[in-house]
């Protein structure tokens, strides 16, 4: 049996980079998929249309997950489409970076309200169904920088630092129910996030990496996968650490 045979998941942020990675590696695992984004690219319908094939289940939804209202409607068309909701995986990110002299309200507003108020949306929007069937795995991710702060990231870290805090509050809230939470802190992932930083920054953060590399978006999803699968039923309230080794 496949490791998410028979699960459904809900992924923010999927059409592309670690979302869409995790959405691959979730399909070959054999989960049903919801997959959200803000904007549903030609390549990502192509995506789905190719998963369908394999016999799984896999559907994308326009929503902004920093919209309060867009994600509980999300939530109730997937509830249409979908039966059940095992596993949330909260992925969907921005950066706006720039040294706090120069950040507007605007970056940091954004910032906090794709990368951190959309996982308490979804959240909420999820909870009545997993506490009915007293089962759920919600994973949040975060960043290595939530924890030991960036240069030029405060917006961006300050998201990633509440995404841990809220991921151990909800861990300490619903465990009774058997819904656990957990958070991932990649570290320097090769996705289009990362492509816009400058050849001197990637360089810098490729020398402060034990294992030499950065990281791939696949990286990512093995480890999102183990946490979304019941192979970590009794992990839950956790930060892991997706980063090459790197001192945080
Ligand atoms: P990415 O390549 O920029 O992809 C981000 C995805 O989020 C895109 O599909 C984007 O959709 C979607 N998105 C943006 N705003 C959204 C919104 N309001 N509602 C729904 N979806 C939205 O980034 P990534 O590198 O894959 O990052 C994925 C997650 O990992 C983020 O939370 C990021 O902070 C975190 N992370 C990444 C790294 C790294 O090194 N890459 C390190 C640590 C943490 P559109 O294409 O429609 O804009």
């Amino acid at each position: 049996m496949k490791l998410l045979e028979g699960k459904t998941a809900i992924i923010t942020g999927a059409g592309r980079g670690i979302g869409q990675a995790i959405a691959k590696k979730f399909a070959e695992e054999g989960a049903n998929l919801a997959l959200t984004d803000l904007f549903i690219s030609e390549d990502a319908e192509k995506f789905a249309e190719e998963l369908n094939k394999t016999g799984i289940k896999v559907k994308y939804y326009k929503s902004d997950a920093s919209n309060f209202e867009d994600c509980h409607t999300t939530i109730e068309n997937i509830l249409k489409d979908f039966d059940r909701i095992d596993i949330l995986v909260n992925n969907a990110g921005i950066t706006r970076d720039t040294l706090l002299m120069r950040m507007t309200e605007d970056m940091w507003d954004a910032v906090i309200n794709v990368n951190l108020k959309s996982a308490f949306n979804m959240t909420k929007a999820v909870l009545k169904t997993m506490m009915k069937q007293r089962i759920g795995s919600i994973v949040n991710m975060s960043s290595v920088v939530g924890v030991s702060g960036n240069a030029g990231q405060a917006n961006y870290s300050a998201s990633k630092a509440g995404m841990i805090g809220l991921t151990k509050s909800t861990a300490k809230e619903l465990g009774a129910r058997n819904i656990r939470c957990n958070a991932i802190a990649p570290g320097f992932i090769e996705t289009e996030m990362t492509a816009k930083l400058s050849e001197e920054v990637k360089t810098q953060w490729k020398k402060v990496i034990p294992l030499r590399r950065g990281g791939t978006p696949e990286d990512v999803a093995n480890v999102t996968a183990f946490l979304g699968s019941d192979l970590s039923a009794y992990v839950s309230g956790q930060v892991i650490n997706v980063c090459g080794g790197m001192n945080t």
